[in-house]
């Protein structure tokens, strides 16, 4: 008999970046979506990693490490690698800290706007995260005194209207996007040496034409990611069919993923549907060992 399909979700977000909930309790909401192998991609960290597979481990939910990286143009994952390599951990603290750069910056942008917002309330609404734009959006929300100015100064905006008028490319703090971020190459290099593969994430949200994939695999990178459950198969300049079938010709991965960063986002888990993985995929990842012990990450760093 053949193989059953096995089906993934290789993109989500904790509170150890962006994300809503703890790495438990995205495992048992990953293990209730019906999906058989995961992993968890906060950006910039693998911390959370080590209680996801815990956690993962005893729901019976298969798990390889993760993790999501920016680069100017694109957001690139690194799927199923080694999460124990010192030189790797310290990449994502070093990107972790451009971002906080850039957050900084923003945040100074927001106050010469003269929105109530500091680096000390995002540091106690997020004591954990790497802190990016999303983490700076809720503080608006979260936070009293910049809610009453919201009030008062937009007061018929919807909360999408305060994030187009604040963090949004044309917004007040959109223009120091992507100022500090690693190179392209260092991301890739980074995540081949430590045995992972590098895949460019939600591709059809951030690729203008499918010229845009030669320059990639140039890059070096392994394959793209879709998520079909949330766009359809069709959305901007390239469409999934198209991806697919590019990938197929050479020889590089299709991965899918949900981007889900919890319950009150809009993203679901993908659950079952376009996005079994293919048996190139499978023999891929599953031969190689990483996640695949129970060691904690402070027997790791030490
Ligand atoms: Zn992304
Ligand atoms: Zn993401």
């Amino acid at each position: 008999m053949e193989n059953p399909k096995k089906y993934i979700d290789f993109h989500m977000h904790t509170k150890y970046s962006d994300g809503m909930e703890s790495p438990e309790l995205l495992a048992m909401n990953v293990k209730l979506s019906g999906v058989d192998l995961a992993a968890k991609t906060d950006h910039d960290t693998i911390e959370g990693y080590w209680d996801f597979k815990a956690a993962a481990d005893k729901l019976g939910l298969a798990t390889i490490p993760g993790i999501e990286f920016s680069d100017k143009d694109y957001h690139i994952l690194g799927l199923g690698f080694n999460p124990k390599d010192y030189d790797f951990w310290k990449l994502t603290e070093r990107s972790k800290y451009y971002q906080r750069l850039t957050s900084e910056q923003r945040v100074h942008m927001l106050k010469r706007h003269g929105i109530p917002i500091t680096m000390e309330k995002l540091d106690s609404f997020f004591p954990d995260s790497r802190l990016g734009k999303h983490n700076i959006y809720r503080t608006l929300y979260h936070d009293e005194e910049c809610r009453s100015w919201i009030e008062q100064n937009l007061p018929d905006a919807t909360p999408d209207d305060v994030f187009e008028y604040t963090l949004r490319k044309s917004g007040i703090a959109g223009t120091v996007e992507h100022y500090y971020d690693l190179e392209r190459h260092v991301i890739i290099d980074g995540i081949h040496k430590v045995g992972g593969l590098a895949i460019v994430a939600h591709l059809p949200k951030q690729a203008k034409s499918m010229k845009e994939l030669d320059e990639l695999k140039e890059a070096g990178v392994d394959g793209f990611e879709v998520q079909p459950n949330f766009y359809g198969t069709n959305f901007g300049a390239v469409n999934y069919p198209d991806i697919e079938s590019y990938a197929k010709r050479h020889d590089m991965f299709i991965t899918y993923g949900s981007d889900y960063h919890g319950s009150i986002m809009p993203r679901s888990l993908l659950g079952r549907g376009m996005n079994a993985m293919s048996p190139e995929l499978e023999e891929r990842l599953l031969g190689s060992t990483y996640g695949n012990d129970s060691e904690t990450k402070e027997e790791c760093l030490v």
